[in-house]
């Protein structure tokens, strides 16, 4: 069932923030705190497909009691961001490789697939009514948050009937609003992210709800992320919370990362980093590396930079990994100038400052 085209249908707000509001939460957005004045809601079911696209003002969303997704959890999203360049237009980053991932994540999750043109065309439609929210400030985005729910009524265990996919929008300002600073992550050992099977490919907010008590744990100690270790032998890195992970080896000139092992998230952050790695000569590796490695690499001075990376904060550089009984790295210790320069790469091609060599953008305005 082939619905490459659905039209969207579009209510605007009677009441959307006036541009002083919007000003004034644009000048220190934060994260996640604020939301636009529309959004999209998409409909599936069984009979029908996907039907009834709409552009809808921003609100509380009605759902039976008994949907499956408040029960048993079927649910997935996407994050992705809008850029404004110097000339005023708006572009995304990659929109196709998330939608593709949202189709991996709803197959996993017995969800329907989205077509991919949809998903393309529901951040089009978004940006359409709010593009006054995307700010031109310095590293300022406007983070979508695409999702799908599974929103049957019915209690029976199977795959629901009905589901809906929304996207909301949501200002965000400079990750680091200090400038970029390592930061100090806990190695869990109590718990796995992901079992060996289970949902860990999937971008699933059961994964996240799965993370918060070692997050909590990781806070107790300092840290502000926590790292996970393969669900199997618990010996192999897999990733953080929600963001992947990288070693740089100065002498060698060499970039490593955990290779996708069935509970890593495939983030598309990963895969550009190792793109542009490979672009200027790195050697790039992806394979399985211990936390004995991480450990020895970083006492021997074989690994001179480690950082963790996705949409949200592009690269956040590592400074120390700490665990029960141990701690490795110096936290007061600079950014690496390999991490900060592929933040600086990958930045400059998603704000327009940099020629788009790999075609990886797609104008979302106009
Ligand atoms: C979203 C996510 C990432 C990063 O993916 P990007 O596509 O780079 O944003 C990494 N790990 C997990 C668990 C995630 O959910």
């Amino acid at each position: 069932m082939s619905q490459s085209s659905l039209s969207f249908d579009v209510t605007r707000s009677a009441n959307p923030r006036s541009a002083d509001e919007r000003a004034k939460i644009l000048e220190k957005p934060g994260f996640g705190l604020y939301f636009t004045d529309h959004m999209v809601a998409v409909r599936w079911d069984k009979d029908t497909g996907w039907h009834d696209a709409a552009v809808t003002p921003y609100g509380p969303i009605a759902l039976d009691p008994a949907a499956a997704v408040l029960h048993y959890g079927q649910e997935i999203f996407e994050g992705i961001k809008a850029y404004r360049h110097a000339d005023g237009s708006i572009w995304t980053f990659r929109p196709e490789a998330n939608g593709a991932r949202l189709q991996r994540s709803a197959r996993r999750l017995a969800l329907p697939e989205l077509p991919v043109d949809i998903f393309v065309e529901s951040l089009k439609q978004i940006t359409a009514v709010d593009k006054d929210w995307v700010s031109d400030a310095d590293e300022a985005s406007l983070y979508f948050r695409p999702f799908m729910i599974g929103d049957e009524a019915f209690l029976g265990v199977r795959g629901a009937h009905k589901a809906s996919f929304y996207v909301i929008a949501s200002p965000a300002g400079p990750y680091f609003a200090k400038g970029v600073a390592p930061v100090a992550i806990w190695l869990s050992t109590d718990y796995a992210r992901a079992a060996k099977g289970g949902t860990g490919a999937a971008k699933c907010g059961g994964n996240y709800a799965a993370s918060l008590l070692p997050q909590q744990q990781a806070q107790a100690q300092g840290c502000s992320q926590v790292l996970f270790l393969d669900p199997v032998e618990g010996k192999y890195l897999e990733e953080l919370g929600g963001m992947n992970v990288f070693l740089v080896y100065g002498k060698t000139n060499t970039l490593v990362t955990p290779a996708l092992s069935g509970s890593i998230l495939e983030g598309i952050t990963r895969e550009s980093l190792l793109q542009l790695a490979r672009d200027r000569g790195m050697t790039v590796e992806e394979r399985k590396v211990t936390i004995d490695e991480w450990k020895q690499g970083v006492s021997s001075g074989e690994i001179t930079e480690v950082f963790a990376c996705g949409t949200a904060a592009v690269i956040t550089p590592i400074g120390q990994l700490k665990g029960e009984g141990f701690s490795v790295g110096d936290l007061s210790a600079p950014a690496g100038e390999v991490t900060m320069s592929l933040r600086k790469e990958l930045t400059d091609i998603q704000y327009g400052r940099q020629p788009d060599r790999h075609g990886w953008l797609v104008r979302l305005d106009g």
